[in-house]
């Protein structure tokens, strides 16, 4: 009840777009008759969780924050819904996003932005703003969201919370709507990190609907974090010293790193050059991907149909899509197509495949040297609203240091770092190797 009453009083931060009311006090209510009775009670029992609109849970609506896919219910709970429904979680209700999960404001939502709550002029990040700004503003306990560039990690750091993208395959993608295959991975908000610790715990593991999802064992995540040790870390030199970033944040990390030296750690500074190459094939992969991935939404198996009549197919194609699509999918959708098309596949996708490659190898070798790498999440605090707007490319060029974990695969986490002199908070992100992710938690727990 206390959750619903924020959320009611809360309203205008357009976070939620559906609440289970009577259903999550139902289930508070079964959770609370089984305690009194003595019955066991799995792990996340009386838990508030939300999730972003693009995880499908059976007999609810998921538009993934489109028109095309309104009034849509789920046939089928995504694996990690499951996993949280029987480790007795409450979900409370799905979160609002950018659609499709494209954009890093949340102001490609087809039901409005989402609003930052330290500051209602200022969107809360995206995609996963919605999910952002539910733990944020104390709207439930923990939420998920998806990673495919950033979309945790970003909105976290714009809202002063924790944001973990997991290792690529560590969580079954089984009923999250997809956007890029390759990137894409379901991520968890906190407050801190034994929150998110506990519901990766549940959610994370081999799953037979997605041939993607590892068969590595799932270790304990919570035991490890009360470990103190000293670490040896390495910062990227081309990431720090990047034009992009805010000085005022730069020297912030300069001046972390040095207390963490203070403390007993090491903290080197590394090269990496490829550094400008990593948004432009970010984005030709994933759109590329999206192309794809969206050509079945045709008006014709789900969603949006036109009600034009007496139209013959391609053109009934045409004018469901024009119909359905925002601005945002729709760039995306031609930029993709165009990259995939014969005569340029090659200057393009196959170009970006090998950046790639490059990329991945060049970040691995220095994650086999370190325990974990630091960088900034984000080049600048919370964008105002529609400062981006008219602007893509900008936009996309503040993805820069998030990106990178998704072209390589590795797990990365957000933790709040400081504040700006602008009153808005932000975080440093931390990375390690591919299914490091004890190893991940326990620093992110010693360095909050
Ligand atoms: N901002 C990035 C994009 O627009 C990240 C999206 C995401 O992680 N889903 O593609």
């Amino acid at each position: 009840r206390y959750y619903l009453n924020r959320i009611q009083e809360l309203k205008h931060l357009n976070a939620f777009l559906e609440v289970y009311e009577e259903e999550a006090l139902d289930k508070a209510r079964e959770l609370d008759a089984r305690i009194q009775g003595g019955q066991p009670v799995g792990p996340l029992a009386g838990v508030v969780i939300g999730i972003k609109d693009v995880i499908c849970y059976k007999g609810h609506n998921v538009s993934a924050a489109s028109h095309i896919l309104e009034g849509f219910n789920s046939l089928y709970s995504a694996t990690a819904v499951e996993r949280l429904l029987e480790a007795d979680a409450i979900i409370i209700g799905n979160l609002n996003c950018d659609e499709f999960a494209m954009g890093s404001t949340n102001e490609n939502s087809a039901y409005g932005p989402t609003l930052n709550a330290l500051d209602t002029s200022r969107v809360p990040g995206g995609s996963s703003g919605g999910s952002a700004v539910a733990v944020q503003a104390d709207l439930c306990q923990v939420s998920l969201g998806s990673d495919t560039g950033g979309s945790v990690r970003q909105p976290a750091d714009f809202c002063g919370i924790v944001g973990l993208k997991p290792t690529y395959g560590r969580i079954s993608r089984y009923g999250l709507i997809a956007y890029a295959s390759s990137f894409d991975q379901i991520g968890i908000f906190g407050k801190d990190i034994a929150d998110v610790a506990a519901v990766l715990q549940v959610i994370a593991g081999p799953d037979e609907f997605d041939s993607t999802a590892s068969q590595k064992e799932v270790p304990d995540y919570q035991s490890g974090l009360s470990h103190n040790k000293s670490y040896k870390f390495a910062y990227l030199r081309d990431a720090l010293y990047h034009d992009g970033l805010d000085p005022e944040m730069k020297d912030a990390y300069i001046d972390f790193f040095e207390n963490l030296v203070d403390n007993g750690h090491t903290v080197s500074g590394s090269g990496f050059d490829l550094i400008d190459y990593i948004v432009p094939a970010y984005y030709v992969l994933t759109t590329a991907e999206a192309s794809s991935n969206l050509s079945r939404y045709d008006g014709v198996k789900y969603g949006h149909r036109t009600e034009q009549k007496n139209l013959d197919l391609t053109d009934f194609y045409k004018k469901s899509r024009s119909e359905g699509f925002g601005k945002e999918v729709k760039r995306r959708i031609l930029l993709g197509t165009f990259v995939l098309s014969s005569g340029y596949y090659d200057a393009y996708y196959t170009k970006a495949q090998q950046v790639r490659r490059l990329v991945a190898d060049k970040l691995n070798e220095i994650l086999d040297q370190y325990d974990a790498i630091l960088m900034p999440t984000v080049p600048s605090t919370a964008f105002k609203l529609g400062e981006k707007t008219d602007d893509p490319i900008a936009m996309y060029l503040a993805d820069i240091y998030t990106v990178l974990a998704n072209l390589v695969g590795v797990p990365a986490i957000s933790v709040p770092m400081r504040k700006h002199s602008n009153g808005m908070p932000f975080g440093v992100q931390i990375i390690t190797k591919k299914f490091d992710e004890a190893n991940l938690l326990s620093i992110a727990h010693q360095l909050m």
